[in-house]
């Protein structure tokens, strides 16, 4: 299966496409950068269209999404190709294949699928999801008239189009920075330029009122200047404000950076605190089980709100209005707290 893109135009003898900031110019015959965007008759074609590579049943603050429906169960895929070549991905060998492989699934399956594991939610996730936004978008419609959210984890180096395509069907994003967004980090090690045009991508997702949520992979030795989080973060203040969530992640050995330690805690802390000393109220740590930083905090009153372990969620002290129990505040979260919060959500999916 695969079918016609919505995400490109016509440009004398090419075809450029607009799905992601790197805006290929195709000839006939010639596939994109991501491996999966062909020209064939004169115009773009999604090779992955219906093809599904990996599927997993996920707590959604496995995403992470902490301040959108917590606890929720969401059914996650994945197509091949990426739009980055990330050295150290984790999902390598789903997002450094360029291939046009996958088990058969039209998007009428994948909710089939997805509503007999009763999930509240999709999520586009574990390769870059922009470069099969045409799925995407199909699923999406699908799961919005069924009742069900729409989430995606992204690199954020998309266009205005793409970004205007999915506010049909897309409900919240995470948006992964790699190294605080350092240019030349980004591109040795991510092959992408600066964090300018994701920053743009944050901002038009906004304007759209779309919810996010920020990550920032911290990677020791080379990408996790305080110096260069600060201009990040200074940037990210102007655009979303103090309310965004922000997660700082530990780098785990991977891929080509597999000689890289683990990121000691105390400099995932140190991005903590300045996160917190610039005026962000909902700063966390991630893949540090059991660090006190995965907790949500009232701003107010400092008393924990959500106590979480890993991807759990252990205690709840929130009303129904996401109000601070204890001091009243108002706690920026989007929908309401899962039925499936405090159960086992995890599943392998065979397709
Ligand atoms: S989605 Fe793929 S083909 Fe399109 S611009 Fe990005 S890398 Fe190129």
């Amino acid at each position: 299966m695969s079918k016609r893109a919505f995400l490109f135009r016509k440009s004398d003898d090419r075809v450029i496409c607009t799905a992601c900031a790197r805006k290929c110019a195709l000839r006939e015959g010639q596939t994109g950068f991501c491996g999966v965007r062909t020209v064939k008759n004169g115009e773009l074609n999604l090779d992955v269209y219906g093809k599904v590579a990996a599927a997993h049943i996920d707590p959604i603050e496995k995403k992470p999404l902490v301040h959108f429906n917590p606890g929720s169960k969401v059914f996650s895929l994945s197509t091949f190709g990426c739009n980055w070549m990330c050295a150290y991905c984790q999902n390598f060998d789903i997002s450094q294949r360029r291939k046009s492989e996958g088990s058969e699934l039209p998007p009428e399956d994948v909710i089939l699928l997805a509503k007999a594991y009763q999930v509240e939610g999709m999520t586009y996730t574990y390769n870059e999801p922009t470069i099969f936004m045409e799925y995407a978008h199909d699923i999406g419609m699908i799961a919005r008239r069924e009742g069900m959210f729409n989430t995606m984890v992204s690199n954020g180096y998309w266009t205005e189009e793409a970004v205007d395509y999915s506010k049909d069907f897309l409900d919240a994003v995470t948006v992964d920075f790699k190294g605080n967004g350092e240019p030349k980090f980004m591109k040795r090690y991510t092959g992408a330029s600066g964090p300018e045009l994701i920053i743009q991508t944050i901002a038009e997702l906004k304007r759209r009122g779309i919810h996010v949520e920020l990550t920032d992979l911290i990677i020791p030795q080379i990408g996790d200047s305080l110096e260069y989080g600060k201009v990040l973060l200074t940037k990210i203040m102007d655009v979303l404000g103090p309310d965004v969530p922000i997660h700082f992640l530990r780098f785990h050995p991977d891929y080509k950076l597999i000689n890289v330690p683990p990121t000691d805690v105390k400099i995932l802390e140190s991005h903590y605190n300045l996160a917190r000393e610039l005026g962000f109220r909902f700063v966390y740590i991630g893949n540090v089980p059991g660090h006190p930083f995965e907790s949500t905090y009232c701003p107010s009153c400092g008393k924990v709100v959500i106590r979480r372990y890993g991807f759990r969620i252990l205690e709840w002290n929130l009303t129904e209005h996401m109000r601070c129990k204890s001091c009243g505040e108002k706690i920026p979260i989007e929908g309401k707290l899962s039925k499936n919060a405090f159960h086992d959500r995890f599943e392998e999916v065979y397709i």
